[in-house]
C-alpha cells in the first residue's frame, strides 16, 4: 500500500462517528469469550458493524442510541462448528433424496437460519446439504441481506466412499439420484471431488472418514476411508488454504484423520486414550464432540429408523467416555450440536449436556465463542467481545455461569451491528 493511501485509510478509521452510527450497549456482566473474570457493569459502544470500545466506563456522542439490556449478561455471538440448517426436521435425508426438492431445502433453510441466529448463534460451520450446494447460496443470501441468518461457512457436497456413511445411493442399484455425486473411491477421485467443491463455492471439505448413525452404510465404528485416501483430501484442501472437517466415530478412523491432519474431528465418539495422546501432540487438530444428538435421536418423535435407533444406543456409550476423558486430559474441545438432528435453534442444549457431563460452564462458552473462531481461523473477526471485532453480541437473562440453561434463553442478538432479537430492554 503506498504511504498515500495508508494515510487516507487512516484518516477514514480516525474520523469521528456521528451519533446516528453509534450504539451503546449496557449490561451487569461481560463474558467476554476469552475466559477471564467478567467486566461488571459493561459498555459496549458500537460503530456501524463493528465493536468499538468496551469497558465499565465508555465515551459516546451525544444522541447515541442507547440498548440497556439491565441484569443481563453480554456474551459474544455464539459459533456452531457443526450444523445442518437446510434440513427439515423429522425428514430423513434419503427420504428427502426422493421425495424433496432443493427448492424446499432453501426455503427451509432460511426459516432455520433465523431460528438459529435468534437463539444466539451468529456464526455456524454448516456441514452439508442433502441437496448438494444449497448451503452456498444460503450462505451467499444470507451475506447479500436477502434472509436474515449467521455468518455461514459451508461444506457444499460432503465427499463419501461408495457404501459410505454418505452414500447418497442406497436404494435398489436400479434407482438412481443424479442429481447428488458425492462418492469418491481413491485419492484420485477424492482429490477431484475436493477440487469440485471447491469450484462450486464450498469453503471446507467435509469428509465421512467411518460410518454414520443415521444412515443403512458401513457401521459408525468402520473407517471407511484409507489413511492414503484421507491424506488425499487433506493435502489438495491444503492447496487451496482450505480445512477439511472429518465425520468420525470410531477410534481407527478418528486416529487416521488426525495424523492425516485434518482440522476437526467431529462427533469424535471412541476417542481412546490413543487419540487424546495424538492429538495432545497437534496444535492444528481439533476434538469436535455433539453430545446432544443421543436424546434427540432416541426421542420417540425422532422419526428415526430403529436400526439406526440401535446405532446410536451404541455409540452413546462411546461418545460420553469420550468426552470425559478429554476433559481429563484437558484438550480444548470445539463446540457444535449437529443441529438438523437436534431441533434448529435448539443448539444451546449442548451447552447444558457438557455441563451434566462435567465441564465448567466457563470452559463450555469459550468453546463456543473465541476457541470455535481460532478453530475456523476468524479469530479477527468473531469469537470475543474485543475493539475490531465484529459487533456480534448475545445476552441471557442472568448469569449463565451459575445457571448454564439461561443460554436456552437467550434474550438479546445483535450481528453485525444489526439486532435481531431484544426482549430485555425497556420498550420505548
Ligand atoms: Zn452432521
Amino acid at each position: 500500500m503506498s504511504p498515500a493511501r495508508s494515510l487516507a485509510v487512516w484518516l477514514l478509521c480516525a474520523a469521528p462517528a456521528t451519533a446516528a452510527d453509534v450504539v451503546l450497549v449496557k449490561a451487569a456482566r461481560l463474558l467476554d469469550g476469552r475466559g477471564g473474570a467478567p467486566i461488571a457493569p459493561v459498555v459496549v459502544r458500537v460503530e456501524g458493524d463493528r465493536i468499538a470500545e468496551v469497558g465499565t466506563l465508555v465515551a459516546a456522542p451525544n444522541g447515541a442510541r442507547v440498548i440497556d439490556l439491565g441484569g443481563a449478561t453480554l456474551l459474544p455471538g455464539l459459533i456452531d462448528l457443526h450444523t445442518h440448517l437446510t434440513d427439515k426436521p423429522g425428514v430423513h435425508w434419503e427420504q428427502a433424496l426422493t421425495t424433496t426438492t432443493p427448492g424446499q431445502a432453501a426455503l427451509w433453510g432460511a426459516r432455520n437460519a433465523l431460528i438459529t441466529l435468534r437463539a444466539g448463534f451468529t456464526t455456524c460451520r454448516d456441514m452439508g446439504p442433502t441437496w448438494p450446494y444449497v448451503d452456498v447460496d444460503l450462505r451467499d443470501a444470507i451475506e447479500q441481506g436477502a434472509v436474515p441468518g449467521p455468518r455461514l461457512m459451508v461444506a457444499g457436497n460432503y465427499v463419501s466412499s461408495t457404501g459410505g456413511a454418505g452414500d447418497a445411493r442406497q436404494f435398489s442399484i436400479y434407482v438412481d439420484v443424479p442429481i447428488v455425486r458425492n462418492l469418491a473411491d481413491g485419492p484420485e477421485e477424492i482429490v477431484k471431488a475436493v477440487r469440485t467443491n471447491f469450484k462450486h463455492g464450498a469453503d471446507f471439505v467435509k469428509m465421512l472418514v467411518t460410518g454414520a448413525v443415521l444412515s443403512k452404510g458401513i457401521p459408525p465404528g468402520s473407517q471407511q476411508y484409507s489413511d492414503a485416501e484421507i491424506r488425499a483430501g487433506v493435502e489438495e484442501a491444503r492447496r487451496w488454504g482450505r480445512q477439511v472437517a472429518s465425520h468420525a466415530h470410531g477410534s481407527g478412523g478418528i486416529k487416521a484423520a488426525i495424523r492425516a491432519g485434518v482440522r476437526t474431528v467431529d462427533h469424535g465418539s471412541d476417542l481412546d486414550d490413543e487419540a487424546v495422546a495424538l492429538l495432545k501432540g497437534t496444535r492444528d487438530t481439533f476434538y469436535v464432540p455433539t453430545l446432544a444428538t443421543s436424546d434427540a435421536i432416541v426421542a420417540e418423535d425422532s422419526n428415526v429408523p430403529a436400526s439406526e435407533v440401535e446405532r446410536e444406543r451404541a455409540i452413546r456409550v462411546l461418545q460420553d467416555a469420550g468426552f470425559k476423558r478429554a476433559l481429563a486430559a484437558g484438550l480444548p474441545i470445539g463446540f457444535a450440536t449437529d443441529a438438523g438432528v437436534v431441533p434448529h435453534g435448539k443448539n444451546a442444549r449442548e451447552f447444558v449436556v457438557r455441563v451434566r457431563m462435567g465441564q465448567k460452564p466457563m470452559d463450555a462458552i469459550v468453546s463456543a465463542t473465541s476457541l470455535n473462531a481460532a478453530i475456523l481461523g476468524w479469530s479477527d473477526r468473531v469469537g470475543t467481545v474485543e475493539a475490531g471485532k465484529l459487533a456480534d453480541l448475545v445476552a441471557v437473562p442472568g448469569d449463565p455461569l451459575a445457571d448454564i440453561t439461561l443460554l436456552e434463553r437467550v434474550s438479546f442478538v445483535m450481528k453485525g451491528g444489526v439486532v435481531y432479537r431484544d426482549e430485555t430492554s425497556p420498550r420505548p
